[in-house]
């Protein structure tokens, strides 16, 4: 009889375990919209960009090379409208191609955005991408997704959920 009751009790430790481990798995991995803009591109920057994407734990599962347009490039940026940049934001990132990517893996979007380095990269760390790479706070050399709502809406605005490859 104890035995039995010890088995059960096991059993269900067991499962309210194994339940958690799923859930904390569900809720941390996630996926981000990256975009390596057009002066990193222009520089040759691809390959040390993903690289750093790679090296801190991130997947790419989905990646695709564009010369953005007009619309597209004033769409995507549209909740800074009304700021000064805006224009000179918009003639930028359509000054030549950029690579567009899904990343994904735990807590990505902050992830990523640690990655990159701040707005400005005078006051990027060191090591960052827009530290490493970026010359100007208009021409910071990525951009990436800053919130779950963003990025949902940000891969969406690209891709297609066939163009999407969880790995
Ligand atoms: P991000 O999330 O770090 O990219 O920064 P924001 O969402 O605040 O701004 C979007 C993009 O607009 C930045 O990456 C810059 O390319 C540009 N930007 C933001 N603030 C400024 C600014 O004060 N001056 C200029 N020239 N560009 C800016």
């Amino acid at each position: 009889m104890l035995r039995s009751i010890s088995l059960l009790l096991l059993i269900i430790i067991a499962s309210i375990g194994a339940v958690h481990a799923v859930d904390s798995t569900s809720t941390t991995r996630e996926q981000t919209l990256s975009i390596i803009k057009p002066d990193a591109v222009a520089g040759n920057h691809i390959g040390e960009i993903i690289a750093l994407f790679e090296k801190n734990g991130l997947r790419i599962d989905a990646l695709s090379m564009k010369q953005l347009t007009k619309q597209q490039a004033e769409d995507f940026y549209a909740v800074h409208r009304d700021r000064p940049f805006y224009k000179g934001l918009v003639d930028f990132m359509i000054s030549g191609p950029v690579v567009i990517l899904v990343l994904d893996g735990e807590n990505a979007i902050a992830k990523n955005r640690e990655i990159m380095g701040a707005t400005d990269p005078m006051k990027a760390e060191k090591g960052t991408i827009r530290s490493n790479f970026a010359k100007s706070m208009g021409e910071n050399a990525v951009h990436g997704s800053d919130s779950k709502e963003a990025a949902k809406t940000e891969i969406q605005f690209f891709f297609k959920p066939d163009q999407v490859f969880i790995r």
